[in-house]
């Protein structure tokens, strides 16, 4: 423990946002992280509970008590050997991660937490400045070849891991980039993708080899998913050619709102939306943008999906920007007697809240309405009604009905379910939400139906967090090595 008093001594200190005028005109990330002696201060608060919380409420186990006793001593290179030890990419995570742990730290009881994400940012970010996140190819082959389905976080963990322990890893992305929704899902402004490129860079000169554009199987015809393709390979082929395969393809469909009006041009779903911003920042060319300049914008779903659609369309120049949740206004504190260590329903405002957005909650959408004469077929307005929840039932209000304009709705009600198509050409079985059935027990866990076929991150769990896919893509490789050499020295 760093300093046996520093929790009482010092008082939180926030990450600082870049001014929102100043945000607006880029995409570039604009929190700016810790300096050292800040990291120093902040680390002292952790106390050292004993049963550090912490620790089991961040779903990749880091060892957090350790790494702020390290930046405390000033030992950082020690700090990012200890926090690579549970987490493949905790620059991933230091920027976007939720920050369960947080929640659970011991301080937050009765205090303000300890600035876990901020600390982990820090060590991170300084181990690359430094030239100590280096490439840690394996010291020997196994001659087993493993193919990974998907490069989103789950797919780049268990792939990096595999690599590691001397398998012949290929990850198979349709997509024209490697990072799955870290690279077309977020923004850059909450994480700039050069992070990504960097550990694709690593990952190869560990063994890792990547195969861009390539989809496994085929999306049902007239899908919405990303997919930029050029080649395919079958799930037989890939059985064939691969000694086990890793299914890592995230849960892609998108949820629908099916109201009248629903074909309107200017509805549409969130992933149309924001994967286009991000291959544009790119340096992509487009034949044509979907923008939100100058428009009325009304973006459906109050997550961070939603939060990402109110963030870019401020940037794009929006004339306004309401977003609708269905749920009412969650309370600004919760008890936290009642709900600690666990994450706590509460209003969140997040930065892109702060750049510029109506919120309005317990709002249901009736009907989207379109223009007349020229703009037919056009959406120029949104029918709402007032909402509330009575037994878990949702009863609309009478006489609440309303008429908003809106040139532009962003569909970001989550997602259902990966794509049926692509398991259903492995095999696999599926639970009843319809991601693939795979258990997380210690001898088994992983493994789907299918011999050899084994499935991590939202393909498995549903829509989830980054963190949360680092872990399984790492408690997956485990497994799949296991399987391969009949025991595993890899962490879970
Ligand atoms: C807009 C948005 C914002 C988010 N913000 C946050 C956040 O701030 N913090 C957070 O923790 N989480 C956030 N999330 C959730 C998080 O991004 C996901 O939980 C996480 O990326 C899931 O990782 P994954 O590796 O399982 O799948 P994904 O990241 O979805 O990656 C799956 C990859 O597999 C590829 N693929 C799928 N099928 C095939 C196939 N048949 N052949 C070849 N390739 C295939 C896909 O193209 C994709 O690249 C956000 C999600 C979205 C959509
Ligand atoms: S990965 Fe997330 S939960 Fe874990 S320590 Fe970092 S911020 Fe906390």
């Amino acid at each position: 423990m760093g300093k046996v008093t520093g929790f009482m001594e010092y008082e939180r200190l926030e990450e600082g946002y870049a001014p929102v005028q100043t945000r607006l005109k880029n995409y570039n990330e604009f929190v700016i992280g810790l300096k050292a002696d800040e990291s120093k201060i902040q680390a002292a608060r952790c106390m050292d509970c004993g049963t550090p919380f912490c620790n089991n409420g961040c779903p990749v186990n880091n060892i957090i008590p350790d790494f702020n006793d390290l930046v405390y001593r000033n030992e950082w290179r020690n700090a990012i050997d200890v926090l690579h030890s549970t987490n493949n990419f905790p620059e991933f995570t230091g920027r976007i991660c939720p920050a369960p742990c947080e929640a659970a730290c011991t301080l937050n009881v009765n205090d303000d937490a300890v600035g876990i994400k901020s600390i982990e940012h820090a060590i991170i970010d300084r181990a690359w400045a430094e030239g100590w996140v280096k490439a840690r190819p394996p010291k020997a082959k196994t001659g087993k070849k493993v193919a990974v389905v998907g490069s989103g976080p789950a797919g780049m963990a268990a792939a990096q891991q595999l690599a590691r322990v001397g398998h012949d890893v290929t990850v198979f992305e349709k997509n024209d980039r490697v990072g799955g929704l870290l690279r077309y899902g977020i923004p850059d402004f909450k994480m700039e993708k050069s992070h990504i490129d960097r550990r694709v860079e690593q990952m190869q000169a560990e063994g890792v080899q990547f195969r861009t554009g390539v989809i496994v199987g085929k999306l049902p015809e007239g899908s919405k998913v990303t997919n930029w393709a050029k080649e395919s390979i079958t799930p037989d082929e890939l059985q064939a050619q691969f000694d086990a395969v890793v299914l890592a393809g995230g849960a892609e469909q998108s949820r629908d709102l099916p109201v009248p009006g629903r074909e309107l041009d200017g509805v549409h779903f969130a992933m149309e939306f924001l994967p286009q911003q991000n291959k544009l920042n790119a340096g992509d060319k487009l034949k044509s943008q979907l923008r939100a300049d100058g428009k009325h914008v009304i973006v459906i779903g109050g997550g961070d999906t939603g939060s990402d659609c109110v963030g870019t369309s401020n940037r794009h120049g929006a004339k306004s920007v309401t977003q609708f949740e269905l749920l009412p206004m969650p309370p600004e504190q919760e008890n936290k007697p009642l709900v600690w260590p666990y994450w706590p329903i509460k209003l969140r405002t997040s930065s892109s809240h702060e750049e510029g957005c109506e919120r309005e909650f317990a709002i249901a959408t009736k009907e989207f309405i379109g223009g007349e004469g020229k703009d037919k077929g056009k959406l120029r307005a949104l029918k709402s009604v007032r909402v509330e929840w009575q037994g878990g039932k949702m009863i609309e209000v009478p006489g609440s009905e309303q008429t908003l304009p809106a040139d532009l709705v962003l569909l970001a009600m989550g997602f259902v379910s990966p794509v049926a198509s692509v398991l259903d050409a492995f095999g696999v079985d599926k639970d009843a939400r319809g991601n693939a059935r795979a258990g997380t027990d210690f001898i088994g866990g992983y493994a789907t139906n299918v011999a050899k076929v084994f499935a991590a991150g939202d393909v498995r769990r549903g829509q989830s967090l980054v963190v949360w896919a680092i872990r399984e893509g790492r408690q997956a490789a485990r497994a799949v090595d296991e399987f391969l050499m009949g025991s595993s020295d890899l962490p879970r």
